[in-house]
């Protein structure tokens, strides 16, 4: 790591105040615990000359409960979401997944907000200055190649937020805020698999929360990831599993996964799968569903086929424990 740089922070008193600072200003950047986004500054792979501080805006440092579901607001903490009576009676795979972040320290300031626009990573990004100097450094960061895919010209860094997947299989949608106004979009949405450009957020757009409903009656959610160092890391891979059960069979089933591409992604085609009990059959077919639509590549130290086989295993399992449960 370097020293920190000079930089100038400005700490705005509610939304609208910070919306319009970053309009003034795109190349400002965000900063709500900073975890990720100091990190970032002092291995010199962001340089930004102000940072705008979320921690002062009271009206996203809340949960409540809205239209019988919950409405997370982005400066939550992840110990503030893993407390939460609410969520950890009805929202089991958030609890869980807010639960395999990091370490204890930085759930304790790193924010939902933060999590789910996490910047994409790599081997070959998240490095010093000088390792990547010395290595050209590459497409994402001021240089020309990939040192993943070298012939392309396409970035295939990881998205590795364990947040995201856990709110898809409950169907969250972001609420977005910029100096014109508001909207609101389907989570999966907010992202494209791109390593570079993962955010579907305008340079003036802020998230401002998440809206998750109400699960039915009887659907359990559940989180489980792989990592190298169980007590602080990011995922190798991540699967967020939602299942309802009826008598023997899977009536409703979502699965998302993280880590894996440079998004983290809603698993489609999952409702064929449902009307029989998870038997090696089902779970034989979602091992395709779900093969089609991963691209694990050489960007961290665990080869793409140990994490293809990894995502497999995981989701097996998840289901599995879910079904018994239920
Ligand atoms: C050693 C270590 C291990 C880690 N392990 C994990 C892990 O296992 N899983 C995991 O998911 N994360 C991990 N992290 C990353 C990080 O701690 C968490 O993801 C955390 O939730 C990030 O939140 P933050 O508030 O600290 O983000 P910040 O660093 O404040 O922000 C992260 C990014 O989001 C942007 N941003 C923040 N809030 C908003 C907003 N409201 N609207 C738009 N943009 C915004 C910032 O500009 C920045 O680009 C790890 C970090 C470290 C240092
Ligand atoms: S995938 Fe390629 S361009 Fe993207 S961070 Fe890694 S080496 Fe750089």
């Amino acid at each position: 790591m370097e020293y920190m740089p000079e930089f100038s922070v400005v700490r705005p008193a509610t939304v609208a105040e910070a919306v319009a600072m970053r309009a003034a200003d795109p190349e400002a950047r965000f900063v709500a615990g900073g975890t990720d986004l100091v990190p970032n500054i002092r291995r010199g792979i962001v340089a930004p000359a102000k940072v705008i501080d979320l921690n002062g805006l009271e009206e996203i440092r809340k949960i409540e409960s809205v239209d019988g579901g919950l409405r997370i607001g982005a400066a939550v903490t992840l110990a503030e979401l893993i407390e939460d009576g609410r969520l950890r009676a009805d929202y089991t795979g958030i609890v869980e997944a807010a639960g395999a972040v990091a370490a204890t320290s930085h759930r304790q300031v790193g924010t939902v907000g933060g999590n789910l626009c996490l910047d994409t990573r790599c081997l070959f990004y998240n490095q010093s200055e000088w390792w990547r100097r010395s290595n050209d450094y590459c497409l994402k960061s001021r240089g020309d190649v990939c040192h993943v895919a070298p012939k392309g010209d396409h970035c295939f860094a990881a998205f590795s937020g364990d947040l995201a997947p856990a709110l898809m299989v409950l169907g969250a949608a972001a609420e977005i805020a910029s100096p014109s106004g508001g909207r609101i979009i389907p989570l999966t949405g907010m992202y494209q698999d791109d390593g570079l450009a993962y955010l579907l957020l305008g340079a003036d757009e802020m998230l401002v929360a998440v809206r998750v409903p109400a699960p039915a009656d009887g659907f359990k959610t559940g989180y489980a990831k792989s990592r190298v160092r169980g007590a602080i890391d990011f995922p190798l891979a991540g699967v967020a599993v939602g299942l309802r059960r009826d008598a023997d069979a899977v009536v409703d089933l979502s699965v998302a996964l993280t880590g894996t591409n440079s998004m983290p992604l809603m698993i489609e085609g999952t409702d064929a799968l449902t009307g029989a009990p998870p038997d090696d059959a089902m779970l034989a077919r979602l091992d395709g569903l779900v093969r089609d639509r991963i691209q694990p590549m050489s960007s961290t130290f665990s080869p793409p086929g140990y994490r293809r086989r990894v995502v497999a295993k995981l989701t097996r399992s998840l289901i599995r424990r879910l079904y018994r449960e239920g």
